[in-house]
């Protein structure tokens, strides 16, 4: 390879031991890659404590999960070396990484934070006693769920982010987006 001398592709959670053993032992490989979807709800929690929050811009993100349902085609989600399948993390563990933040302003930065709406109300009611001012990147389809939306509101949801594709865009025969106005359907 010409800029590395080694790539893991994809997902490298359950690789990460085997690429460090490969380093020690003078055996690193061109290529790595997890031919299984990493299953989140074993993932390790960050150790916070370990980053120089001055080197960065934010240290309060946090991920609840992996993946989209929806794949459109613009997005890295519909790549071939991603896993077609949504997980979410262990709530437990998501709860656990909140405590150990440092402020109660958090921001969950994962592609699509209602990608199981059933799981997301779920940990929506677990940490509204926690009192965060929290963010989140949702579908747009967010719209079909307004009892979710109060309950956001109402733990403490200061803003969301989402984007829907305009009919009118010229890209549209290029950039196919798979949330359709039925998805959106309110
Ligand atoms: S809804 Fe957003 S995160 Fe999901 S596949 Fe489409 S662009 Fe990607």
């Amino acid at each position: 390879m010409k800029f590395a001398d080694s790539v893991c592709i994809g997902e490298a959670e359950e690789l990460w031991e085997t690429i460090l053993e490969d380093v020690a032992n003078d055996q690193l490989k061109e290529r790595y890659f997890n031919s299984k979807p990493t299953d989140m709800s074993k993932a390790p929690m960050p150790n916070w404590r370990l980053l120089v929050s001055s080197n960065y811009l934010y240290t309060n993100t946090v991920l609840t999960s992996r993946g989209c349902p929806f794949k459109c085609d613009f997005c890295y989600n519909s790549c071939e070396y991603v896993h077609k399948v949504f997980r979410n993390k262990s709530m437990d563990n998501v709860i656990k990484e909140i405590q150990e933040l440092p402020t109660r302003q958090v921001m969950f930065i994962e592609d699509n934070f209602i990608g199981n709406v059933p799981w997301t109300k779920e940990f929506i009611s677990r940490i509204r006693p926690m009192g965060l001012k929290w963010h989140a990147a949702v579908s747009v389809n967010l719209v079909n769920y307004p009892d979710l939306i109060e309950e956001m509101r109402d733990s403490g949801c200061q803003s969301l982010l989402a984007s829907r594709r305009s009919t009118k865009n010229p890209f549209k025969a290029f950039i196919r987006h798979r949330i359709t106005l039925k998805d959106t359907k309110n």
